[in-house]
């Protein structure tokens, strides 16, 4: 529990913050150059010196296999002070979103201080909106509410999140390297504070077998449901994960609860433990919870199985918007709550108004992450501003509206001007920083001849689309795609998962309006794609309608090959044969174009 006037606190440094926005962001960089401007890496462009002139004269804009030899050599036991002064405590696997390769990224003492205070800011933030919804509730307003609060603890209930860690793996040098969130996860701090917050024992969210972890998660979730304020995880993947997981399930955590003893395959000593604590014979709530569970529909499920839950809180921005109708179905008309944007990199904003609905939702910059510049792009192709002339990129606090960016990142743990690889828009300023509507993945294309498909454009028509389905009782649980060139001329193949609202598994698709979704999904993409299939350089488009539970399988392709199930991302465009061979293998319909 905290204090109202902790929330405050939190709420008044960000507010201090984003309105001093540039003398802190210089401070920052100041900060990095002086302690690091010795590192092997940075004396030979700055040759020892501070100035941030030549920062910006000198140093150049990277991505991450530029200086991938100089973390190489750091894995393999060169030490830290290549790249960064403080030590490297260990490295960040990030989720290699979008098909890539897992990146490794260094992570300093720093960066997990850093990191508290953003989840701090983060909880404060999501505080004062949970009272705001608690004040009307009551029909007070908040200023009021909270002066009849003010100094008094305030517990904000319980999160059920979804959390999961995978194991640590070392470096040659023997540092580990693991997802941010499972070091998050395996901190001290974190473990501290866990049962306040979540309903999901600590044991449950540090057990790397997923299935079982989430069995347990799921389980104390449900005995605990009067306590649920929330149904969260950080991107929206795991939520639906977890409802797919919870109708496979549902019987037996039913029976679980029933007889007060856990199923035989839950071995996981910690697990064990953690639910011996809490389980005993509880016939009603498994009669009120199997009531709930075996209607028909499961619309409005996450609702009615936590009553109290007064929102959903997992990022639904960017490629996770492709789920907001189905976690709105699910949820019956719980507000989506995304709120916030960081990456293995670094933490970079926060959703000051977290109750928008996903598709306004932007995310305002906190100036002391990291030192951020911003490279503007071409707004129609998304590539670099005027090819012809170099561009520069510029600080947080001279972004344009309305302009597209790449972001830059410069960390305090020996990542120089690198390029995270996100689309980013300017939609306004909170004080004086800037505030960002997620576009995409910078490179995710879909390409077969002289057409280019980013993941934008591919949500655009795959949502164009689903326009024709929703009104038949459909709904998607997840797209892929990939460009086939096996045969000439090459086409996009776009795997699909769909589920009827209503139960039932035998999917009855009509192929006239599927041969009418692709039809759709071509007029949706470019000019230039359209005008390639006029000439007939790209075949007819192609969607596969795969089996129930698909998308979950490749989600464990992808953790298998080492990306955290919490930060994993649906890949728009998938690269990998082995990814596209285990869809290929559920295939139950191919439709194309006319
Ligand atoms: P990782 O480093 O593996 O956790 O992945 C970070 C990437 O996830 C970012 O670079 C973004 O592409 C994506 N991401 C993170 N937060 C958001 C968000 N709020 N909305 C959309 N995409 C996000």
């Amino acid at each position: 529990m905290a204090t109202i006037n902790e929330f405050k606190d939190g709420l008044q440094m960000l507010e201090e913050a984003t309105g001093d926005a540039e003398r802190i962001q210089e401070q920052v960089l100041g900060q990095i150059l002086k302690r690091n401007a010795g590192t092997e890496y940075l004396s030979q462009y700055l040759n020892g010196k501070t100035d941030m002139v030549l920062f910006k004269k000198n140093v150049p804009i990277v991505t991450y296999e530029d200086i991938k030899p100089y973390i190489d050599r750091i894995a393999n036991g060169e030490t830290s002070n290549i790249l960064v002064a403080e030590p490297i405590v260990e490295f960040h696997r990030s989720s290699g979103t979008s098909g890539g390769q897992p990146k490794l990224i260094p992570a300093t003492a720093e960066i997990s201080n850093l990191g508290a205070l953003y989840f701090t800011l983060i909880a404060s933030v999501m505080n004062k909106h949970s009272l705001e919804i608690e004040a009307c509730e009551l029909g007070l307003t908040y200023s009021y509410f909270i002066y009849r609060h003010f100094g008094n603890l305030y517990q904000a209930g319980k999160r059920l999140e979804f959390m999961f860690v995978k194991e640590d793996s070392e470096t040659p040098s023997g540092l580990k390297a693991r997802s941010s969130s499972t070091s998050f996860y395996k901190d001290d701090r974190f473990r501290k504070v866990v049962s306040k917050h979540s309903t999901s024992p600590i044991e449950a969210i540090l057990c790397s077998d997923t299935n079982q972890s989430m069995y347990c998660q799921l389980l104390t979730g449900l005995i605990k449901r009067d306590e649920v304020v929330s149904v969260a995880s950080a991107f929206a993947t795991v939520v639906l994960r977890a409802i797919k997981f919870l109708e496979d399930h549902w019987k037996e955590l039913c029976s679980n609860i029933r007889s007060g003893e856990i199923s035989d395959w839950i071995t996981d000593s910690g697990c064990k433990d953690a639910l011996s604590s809490i389980m005993k014979p509880n016939p009603q709530l498994a009669d009120s919870i199997q009531n709930i569970c075996s209607c028909k529909s499961w619309e409005g499920i996450i609702q009615k199985l936590w009553p109290k839950a007064k929102f959903i809180n997992a990022v639904t921005t960017g490629v996770m918007s492709q789920y907001v109708e189905t976690l709105e179905f699910y949820g019956g008309g719980l507000p989506l709550v995304s709120v916030f944007y960081a990456c293995s990199e670094a933490f970079c904003g926060i959703n000051l108004e977290p109750l928008t609905g996903p598709s306004h939702v932007s995310y305002t910059f906190i100036p002391n992450m990291a030192y951020f510049e911003f490279l503007p792009l071409n707004k129609d192709s998304l590539t670099i501003a005027q090819e012809d002339i170099e561009t520069k990129p510029v600080d947080l606090v001279h972004v344009m509206l309305d302009q597209y960016y790449e972001l830059l990142v410069t960390s305090v743990a020996g990542l120089y001007r690198y390029k995270v690889g996100d689309v980013l828009k300017v939609t306004g300023f909170h004080n004086s920083t800037p505030q960002f509507q997620f576009v995409e993945r910078q490179n995710v294309i879909l390409s077969i001849h002289t057409d280019k498909t980013s993941e934008e454009d591919l949500l655009k028509a795959v949502t164009e689309a689903k326009t024709l389905l929703e009104p038949l009782g459909f709904f998607s649980r997840g797209y892929t795609s990939y460009a086939d060139l096996s045969s000439i001329p090459g086409h996009y193949v776009i795997f699909w998962e769909l589920k009827a609202k209503e139960e039932n598994d035998n999917l009855e698709l009509d192929p006239k309006i599927m041969a009418e979704c692709c039809y759709r999904m071509e007029e949706s993409l470019g000019y230039i794609y359209r005008s390639n299939r006029k000439q007939n350089a790209i075949e007819a488009l192609e969607i596969r309608v795969v089996k129930q539970g698909s998308f979950d399988e490749l989600m464990d392709y992808y953790v298998s090959q080492g990306t955290s199930m919490t930060q994993y991302k649906t890949p728009s465009c998938i690269m990998s044969k082995e990814a596209i061979k285990i869809l290929d293998s559920k295939v139950m319909a191919k439709f194309f174009s006319p």
